[in-house]
């Protein structure tokens, strides 16, 4: 059913604690970790809960959720101290995505170019 957690998400099992993570905020609705694999000094992921493939259709199933992820995604950058900052949602292989449960990438710390590759 839509939201629940799915048994092959990667995303799923770090909110149920199955798989490590470096959090650096969690709320009722939210969780923000360190992505293993940085491309700027800060590289934070933000991730509902519950479970939506992209952050489109968690905003259409659940626009609460969607506003949470968006709101942490600020509180992240100003944990961080980046005044400047990027949140991207890569939704779809073709644009990058590797991990079919919404987040936000929260990247700052560095000088970013427009438009991204
Ligand atoms: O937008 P995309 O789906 O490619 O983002 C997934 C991100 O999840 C990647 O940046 C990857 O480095 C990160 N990741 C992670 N921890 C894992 C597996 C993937 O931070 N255990």
């Amino acid at each position: 059913m839509a939201g629940e957690p799915q048994d092959d998400c990667l995303f799923c099992k770090i909110v149920a604690k199955e798989v490590p993570a470096t959090v650096v905020r969690e709320t009722e609705t939210t969780l923000a970790f360190r992505d293993i694999n940085p491309q700027a000094p800060t590289h934070v992921l933000v991730i509902p809960k519950v479970h939506h493939p992209d952050a489109a259709s968690l905003a259409a199933a659940e626009p609460a959720a969607a506003a949470d992820v968006l709101r942490e995604a600020g509180e992240v950058a100003a944990q961080e101290q980046a005044d400047s900052y990027r949140i991207v949602f890569n939704t779809g292989s073709g644009a990058g995505q590797t991990v079919f449960h919404a987040h936000a990438h929260v990247l700052g710390g560095r000088g970013l170019q427009w438009p991204p590759g």
